[in-house]
């Protein structure tokens, strides 16, 4: 059925960069063919994932939606998707993204544009646009992404999904492609609360091969779901409703907090006095993890060779050159930069200073308050071709999701309500360390 929904949808969405049809037809049927036999299924059933072009996956070409690795075929799994075959989970396709996971559209990516199914005019949002796209198109009833500074809970609030970005370690990297890896997490997109929770509950855990992922058992984020949360506590952040952040978009989370409410919840204020910093701080971390990630990039260890060099130096930048885009080079240019001899004191260490008061502010928080409300960006989704060329604005979408990532905190994004145009609406809500379970028990509430 869901293939099917793909040849009606994609042609005008534009989410997949690669279906394998057989592949995904014959796994179904072999789970199908064992659940007929009365022999245990894994918990993901047979169900079909569209898995974002970040993450690595065996014999199946990985681009990051980048020339760079128009034919880089992994010879490994990533360890989400290995765990996602563990669990009977079907990967029916790759999805498109932001270049190297940069961006806030979708745009940057090399080799297509996928747009919102709620408005074909408008953006999916990104970097994992594909993927939220897939899933509001019901192409897939869940996904995967990758979330740096917001990339899954921007485009979920974008295309009215579910997306969740887990605690920093909670999930493996090992086979994301690293954008920035202090912050990089992957996590689930799905079409409501319970099947976020299903696929987190699948690829969560420690892996020996990730050395940022944190030896804790998984709990099972399924089982007490249904169960509201009793005298919620929910932070609501004064400097959060400021210039920039549309009428629609601030009536509907105020709405959101008033059904909280209505549910026996308590309302708290409470102040980040550092999430002021958190844009600036992010665009110079990133891209100075940016700049050192990508050098592997360079026509040798990986990527694009150009072939059109006459001696090794010209071979490099060449390669380079021709294999990255305009966002990936201008965010390796300002990371190079900030990184240098003469100007590391001046921007990156004092951006990891202001990294740690920014945490600071999040673990006093979360002595007043169990969870931390707010919009999920400042704005609908906007049309394609609208902030392309303004990459300020497009760095300023981020100004709700990034704090999580530089704290290293969960957070979620969950649709709340449709604008008069009919564009989606998404509530953040962002949790303690480790505290998923939490998280997805008061989105489920509302929900
Ligand atoms: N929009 C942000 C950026 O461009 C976040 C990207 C992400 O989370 N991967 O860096």
């Amino acid at each position: 059925a869901h293939l099917e929904q793909i040849s009606q949808t994609d042609d005008k969405v534009e989410a997949y960069v690669q279906i394998d049809t057989e592949t995904a037809l014959k796994k179904a049927a072999d789970v199908d063919a064992r659940r007929q036999a009365g022999e245990s299924v894994g918990p993901l059933g047979g169900l079909p994932i569209a898995i974002k072009d970040v993450l690595c996956t065996k014999g199946v070409a990985t681009t990051c939606s980048s020339k760079m690795l128009e034919n880089f075929i992994p010879p490994y799994d990533a360890t989400v998707i290995k765990k996602l075959s563990e669990a009977d989970g079907i990967m029916i396709g790759k999805v498109n993204m932001d270049e190297f996971a940069m961006g806030s559209s979708t745009e940057n990516s090399a080799f297509k544009k996928t747009r919102n199914p709620w408005n074909l005019e408008c953006t999916p949002g990104g970097s994992s646009g594909g993927s939220a796209a897939a899933v509001a198109a019901m192409t897939a009833p869940m996904s995967l992404g990758s979330d740096t500074g917001g990339s899954i809970r921007q485009p979920a609030h974008f295309c009215g999904v579910v997306g969740m970005k887990p605690t920093y370690g909670r999930v493996s990297r090992y086979g994301l492609v690293a954008f920035a890896s202090s912050l990089d997490q992957v996590g689930p997109l799905a079409n409501d609360v319970h099947g976020a929770a299903l696929l987190l509950e699948a690829i969560s855990g420690h892996d020996q091969l990730d050395s940022t992922s944190v030896p804790k058992d998984v709990p099972s984020y399924t089982s007490n779901l249904e169960e509201p949360l009793k005298g919620l506590k929910i932070g609501i952040v004064k400097e959060h409703y400021v210039d920039g952040l549309d009428g629609e978009v601030e009536l509907t989370v105020r709405e959101a907090y008033k059904v909280y409410e209505s549910l026996g919840a308590e309302l708290i204020d409470i102040s980040l006095p550092n999430s002021k910093y958190c844009v600036a701080a992010y665009y110079i971390i990133a891209p100075a993890e940016a700049s050192s990630n990508l050098a592997r990039y360079d026509g040798i260890h990986y990527g694009h060779r150009t072939e059109n060099f006459e001696n090794m130096v010209e071979m490099y930048s060449r390669s380079r050159g021709e294999g990255f885009g305009t966002e990936v080079k201008r965010r390796i240019m300002l990371g190079t930069y900030t990184l240098s001899a003469g100007y590391i004191d001046a921007y990156y260490l004092k951006a990891l200073k202001v990294r740690r008061l920014i945490r600071n502010d999040f673990d006093d928080a979360f002595k007043k308050v169990d969870v931390i409300a707010s919009p999920t960006s400042p704005n609908t989704a906007f049309k394609l071709g609208g902030m392309i060329n303004d990459p300020m604005s497009m760095y300023l979408e981020d100004i709700y999701t990034i704090s999580a990532n530089l704290a290293g905190l969960p957070g979620i994004s969950v649709p709340a309500g449709i604008s008069k145009e009919g564009l989606p609406i998404g509530l953040q809500l962002v949790g303690a360390p480790f505290e998923e379970g939490k998280l997805l028990r008061a989105a489920r509430m509302f929900e």
